[in-house]
């Protein structure tokens, strides 16, 4: 059967010689493998299109559940030019990332694509890293698990600081609950101050990184983008 469809890319690897087997998130099916003939071949094909941080509109076929999808064509279709940039591809891999490792095959979300649509037409600025937390937040919020932030998640007070953040749970912890806890990170001298989250760029990486082990955590998945934001 074909289909056409919203998509965006969250992977790709490479199958054989030829091919690449490209991981989409597609509006219609949700996560999605597609096997991209001869891409690595022939780029005449698909050649500029399979490229992460772009929309497209793709055209697959499917036949059984159990078996691998076939990209038949892919569009861009944001006109916006894509400038190169490396801080910017660094932030969207996390999020690509972080949906990769969450989402279920062929789980419909539209409101995971609406967002992610609205994040991928977004033209990097000093914003982008704002925006990035926004968005990691708003999606693990969308998974159920989003982290406490400015309260202790156990006893409700209000925190001016992360110091200790319990992974396995709610997050942000006091000093008094965070006895006991095992999956704790203590961040002692280096404390996010939670009100500079909003403007400090090296604070806001220093909590996306927190995010990031809190994501290992409940995704059971390691996270590669992890280790380029550690600059
Ligand atoms: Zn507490």
């Amino acid at each position: 059967m074909g289909f056409n469809s919203k998509a965006f890319i969250l992977s790709k690897r490479e199958i054989g010689e030829n091919n690449l087997a490209v991981t989409f998130f597609t509006e219609s099916h949700g996560k999605i493998d597609l096997l991209a003939k001869g891409a690595r071949k022939s780029k005449k094909r698909f050649q500029g299109k399979l490229e992460t941080d772009n929309i497209y509109y793709i055209e697959f076929s499917k036949k059984s559940e159990d078996q691998i999808g076939s990209l038949i064509k892919i569009e861009i279709s944001s006109d916006k030019y894509i400038e190169f940039d490396g801080t910017n591809l660094i932030l969207k891999a996390f999020i690509f990332e972080l949906i990769n490792n969450f989402e279920i095959n062929e789980y419909p979300n539209t409101k995971v694509f609406k967002m992610m649509e609205a994040y991928i037409n977004e033209k990097y600025s000093k914003e982008t890293l704002k925006l990035t937390i926004k968005i990691a937040l708003k999606y693990l919020k969308e998974l159920g698990i989003l982290p406490s932030i400015e309260n202790c998640y156990k006893c409700k007070i209000k925190l001016k600081e992360i110091s200790y953040f319990d992974i396995s749970n709610g997050g942000n912890t006091c000093a008094d609950c965070s006895k006991n806890l095992k999956k704790l990170i203590k961040l002692k001298k280096k404390s996010i101050i939670i009100s500079e989250i909003k403007n400090k760029v090296a604070i806001q990486k220093q909590f996306l990184l927190l995010l990031i082990r809190f994501s290992e955590f409940h995704s059971g998945k390691k996270f590669n983008s992890a280790q380029y934001l550690q600059i």
